[in-house]
């Protein structure tokens, strides 16, 4: 280490965090993180889909030092900065007619999502609100409430219940896991849970942290159908795949629906923490809307907000993200016929999951192997993560700018990180 951030000996004990990889990182460049050891790793997590445009992309750079010369860097009490301003008005922009209304900037994900929760309830005056089992929209005490991953039991509201989302490879096919998903939502709405009294329905169009779960075509058409005849609210959360990362603009439109609430995240900021929900004006100039935060709304983050924006227009990120994630997904695709440890290859662009399983016929979760061959492939210059309520899918979010050599240096890691994990190795 050098400069400013100097010092003898890491201790990354210091952190309170969860630390899952014994590293501290001392900077980053494009998809590449270099750690205190001195290593570089190529980031297929991308912080979690955060790093939308990979580290220290130059245009983010620029847009937060300019915001910090022009302005103060806090919000102004009750006043808009002209920053948040134009930031609103281009995802106004981005999101179709149903949503666009108004914008609410939070710092993060959780944040956006527990706003959206407390509103949809007292907007409406319905008490109940549903969400899909291994669903996680936030860390803070509302968005746990609203969330259905294993993780997070105890914490869940009282109106909340759990229906699961479509898995296609847990039912064998797509069709059996649209018919069994809809089955169950439709017997629910038959006995337990009158419709007239959901206020609204939280939905991932891809369900990142519950396995990377790719909806079966048709499926959200048919939720859609079933909302809108009971005046049920949909509210998209496009936190981790949205703004691109799926390969279309929207994951939503991509998943065959039209939300009425949408709230974006993580890759929003470009790794600054700003998160936004847009929706309809009825709804968000209702006083449960106001959420107030000291610094939300804050114009540097704001600042980042819209250089992310402006660059993955500028340098046709989606396309990459479809095209990048193409390869991304035929190559690991090909590790499938190598490993019969790989169970699942799924995914949308830049979002994808490799499912690990011990018996491809029972599909019996490899837990152990997941967490064995993300820190091997740490070890060995790549990092990724592992997802899914039997946290045995390798979740893969790179930075949309993410190249094909890279997708494939990427692959070549995990190739060995597999090979020494299945020889028992490592
Ligand atoms: N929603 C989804 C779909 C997420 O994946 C996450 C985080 O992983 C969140 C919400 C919470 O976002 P944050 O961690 O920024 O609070």
């Amino acid at each position: 280490m050098s400069g400013l951030y100097a010092r003898e000996s890491r201790s990354v004990s210091t952190m309170a965090h969860l630390r899952f990889f014994p590293l501290a990182v001392t900077g980053g460049s494009g998809a590449y993180l270099t750690g205190d050891d001195g290593r570089r790793l190529l980031d297929f997590a991308a912080s979690w889909g955060a790093a939308s445009l990979g580290h220290a992309h130059p245009a983010v750079r620029a847009a937060v030092d300019r915001a910090l010369s022009d302005q103060a860097g806090a919000s102004y009490l009750s006043m808009a900065n002209d920053i948040c301003v134009l930031l609103a008005e281009r995802l106004l922009a981005l999101v179709p007619g149903r949503a666009r209304g108004r914008v609410w900037f939070g710092h993060s994900g959780s944040d956006a999502n527990e706003t959206v929760a407390r509103m949809v309830v007292a907007a409406t005056g319905r008490p109940r609100i549903l969400a899909f089992r291994g669903a996680y929209h936030g860390g803070t005490v509302g968005s746990m409430a609203v969330s259905g991953h294993p993780a997070q039991q105890g914490l869940r509201a009282a109106g909340l219940t759990l229906v699961p989302y479509p898995d296609s490879f847990a039912a064998g096919s797509p069709e059996a896991a649209m018919q069994q998903a809809l089955a169950e939502l439709e017997r629910l709405f038959a006995t337990e849970v009158p419709p007239h009294e959901v206020a609204a329905f939280f939905v991932e169009p891809i369900q990142s942290d519950g396995g990377m779960l790719v909806p079966p075509s048709g499926y959200f058409a048919a939720v859609e159908a079933l909302c809108r005849k009971n005046g049920i609210l949909i509210i998209s959360d496009e936190v981790k795949v949205g703004l691109g990362r799926t390969g279309r603009f929207n994951a939503f439109g991509q998943a065959g629906f039209e939300p009425d609430i949408v709230v974006f995240g993580k890759g929003l900021g470009g790794g600054l923490p700003i998160s936004a929900v847009v929706g309809p004006e009825a709804l968000m100039n209702h006083s449960s809307a106001f959420s107030l935060q000291t610094v939300h709304g804050n114009p540097v983050c704001a600042a980042a907000a819209l250089a992310v924006l402006d660059t993955i227009e500028r340098e046709n990120l989606v396309e990459n993200a479809d095209r990048t994630g193409q390869v991304l997904h035929e190559a690991l695709t090909g590790l499938a016929s190598k490993y019969a440890i790989i169970g699942d290859v799924r995914g949308r662009g830049l979002a994808l999951g490799v499912e690990l399983v011990n018996d491809r016929s029972t599909r019996k979760p490899a837990r152990r192997e997941a967490a064995l061959a993300v820190f091997r492939a740490f070890e060995l210059g790549l990092v990724l993560y592992y997802v899914g309520v039997e946290s045995n899918v390798l979740e893969l979010t790179p930075p949309l700018t993410l190249t094909e050599e890279e997708a494939r240096q990427g692959v070549a890691i995990l190739d060995r990180a597999l090979g020494e994990v299945t020889q028992g190795l490592v």
